[in-house]
């Protein structure tokens, strides 16, 4: 006998049921257009307060920016040296809920290492160094703790090496040692928001595109047919492509490229390496260990004109400056081989004065007037529940309860490691983890992984289509998975992909 489904699953049942429901007339208090961080929220939010509410996507689940992003949760230094404090604080009041209240199980804390060389002035160390010390100080006022996120120390060349051994020994000093948050994946995280908002009853419905939105009507295309929807009222949330809906909006997308390498690159680093940009003061390249082995190494920052592409990938000119910057503080350049993939994403900024995106503001933006729809752009994903909150305000005056509310999985840190399951599912699933296991104790060949060299196993994927919504191959090894980063590797893991769908599906 299987157990029945919890309310947080989205199958393909709940999907043409609540799609019935919509072409039959269903009006639900309020529609959001987008499922990336800021829709899901929204939903979520929503949902929370007893509202009924769907959410659709053209895509699938964190089809935009949200899963092109460096997957940290901030604590708002970078804004702190802008002298943007309350920006800084509510990052850093966002990031401590996410990482002990809302998704213990989805976040980590990541060291980060900022070596210092004699090459560098001695002003480069003191300024870094005051800058950790005031992100500390920000996490103090936030609230959250220690055990959380460890305060910053110095470290010998010895411990920056221990750390990340690639780093070159020549001339060096030392180094900074400061901890941030870090998503086990950002599509996985807005995975959960949506699964949670479902369990408070909200339809979550991909590969609904929104052809019109107004303010209490929207025109969907629901399988190529066009279906007037009547709503309490419609929320835009569709980052850098809502001002294709809405006309009052104006943004300055900016393009952030990073590069994918295999772990080997940096000999297995255990903690981030931070390298300034030459000519830069508060400006920095990441390479950012991800729990898969892999590395990711960003950032760009560049505005764009023109149209806003779903997908796009990394020019030489940004490749060359990612690795000319992080190279400076190797011991020897990265081996071209090492050089696995890459993605770019566009922030949906506001358009500002400044022509330079990296000076723009990304605090959001809610636009709530005349006939338009309700629109939010703007922000980032470390904010996202403090933004659906400021739209949730506006649509009902009953209060926001998300901030304590955990997504599906979770459960207070310490309380992880009880969960009878390997380690990379509850470091993925959270309590879930222990339903994989189930789904592995029934057919041992799940508990193979997808390709040899990534620990991703093949349970992983029937859940995916049993409980996430997940309907194509992409979404299972570009989105439920991040497999699919590196295109030799998405090449191999397809056909598992498409043959694990057809079962589970069928
Ligand atoms: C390179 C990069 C790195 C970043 N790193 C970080 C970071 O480490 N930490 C951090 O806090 N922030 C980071 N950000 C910012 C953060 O990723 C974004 O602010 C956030 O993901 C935006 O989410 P969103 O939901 O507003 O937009 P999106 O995720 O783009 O979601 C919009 C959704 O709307 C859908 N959509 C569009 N048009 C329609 C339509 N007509 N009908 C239906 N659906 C539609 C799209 O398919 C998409 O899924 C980064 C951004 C970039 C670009």
């Amino acid at each position: 006998m299987t157990a029945p489904l919890p309310p947080s699953a989205l199958t393909a049942d709940r999907r043409a049921a609540d799609l019935a429901r919509l072409a039959d007339g269903w009006r639900p208090d309020v529609l959001v257009v987008g499922a990336g961080f800021t829709g899901a929220g929204i939903a979520l939010d929503a949902a929370t307060r007893g509202l009924e509410v769907a959410v659709v996507d053209r895509g699938d689940l964190a089809n935009g920016t949200s899963r092109w992003s460096s997957k940290l949760a901030h604590g708002g230094l970078r804004y702190l040296a802008k002298g943007d404090v309350g920006l800084a604080h509510e990052s850093a009041v966002e990031r401590g809920r996410l990482m002990e209240h809302i998704a213990p199980h989805l976040t980590r804390s990541l060291p980060f290492v900022t070596p210092l060389n004699d090459g560098m002035p001695p002003s480069a160390g003191v300024l870094s160094g005051l800058g950790y010390v005031a992100g500390n100080a920000l996490r103090i006022a936030a609230g959250t703790s220690s055990r959380t996120l460890p305060g910053p120390r110095w470290l010998t060349p010895q411990g920056v090496r221990d750390r990340v051994p690639a780093v070159g020994r020549s001339g060096l000093v030392g180094g900074w040692l400061n901890t941030d948050g870090q998503l086990v994946d950002d599509a996985r995280l807005v995975v959960a928001i949506a699964r949670t908002a479902a369990a408070f009853g909200a339809a979550v419905l991909t590969r609904v595109a929104a052809v019109e939105a107004h303010r209490d009507r929207a025109v969907l295309d629901i399988d190529g047919s066009r279906v007037d929807v009547r709503a309490g009222r419609v929320v835009v949330a569709a980052g850098a492509w809502s001002d294709t809906l809405d006309q009052r909006v104006r943004l300055r997308p900016s393009r952030g490229v990073h590069l994918v390498l295999d772990g080997a690159a940096l000999r297995n680093p255990t903690a981030a390496l931070s390298a300034p940009v030459p000519g830069h003061l508060n400006r920095f390249v990441f390479a950012l260990p991800q729990p898969d082995g892999r590395i990711y190494l960003g950032l760009t920052d560049d505005p764009v004109d023109g149209d806003v592409p779903d997908e796009s990938t990394v020019t030489p000119e940004e490749r060359a400056f990612l690795l000319g910057a992080i190279e400076r503080v190797l011991e020897q350049p990265i081996d071209p081989a090492h050089v696995v993939g890459g993605y770019g994403g566009y922030r949906p900024l506001v358009a500002g004065e400044t022509e330079a995106t990296s000076d723009l503001s990304r605090a959001h933006l809610v636009l709530d007037d005349g006939d338009g729809p309700l629109t939010i752009v703007g922000g980032k994903l470390t904010t996202y529940r403090h933004m659906a909150a400021d739209v949730v305000d506006r649509l009902t005056d009953r209060p926001c309860t998300t901030a304590r509310q955990p997504l599906v999985g979770a459960l207070p840190r310490r309380r992880l490691d009880w969960v009878a399951a390997r380690a990379w599912l509850v470091g993925r699933y959270g309590s879930e983890a222990e339903v994989l296991e189930d789904l592995i104790a029934a057919d041992p060949t799940l508990g193979r992984r997808v390709l040899d060299h990534l620990p991703y196993l093949r349970a992983e994927l029937v859940f995916a289509v049993q409980r996430e919504g997940a309907t194509t191959a992409g979404d299972l090894i570009d989105r439920r998975t991040r497999i699919g980063l590196v295109p030799a590797d998405r090449e191999a893991a397809l056909p598992v992909a498409e043959a694990l769908l057809d079962r589970s599906a069928g």
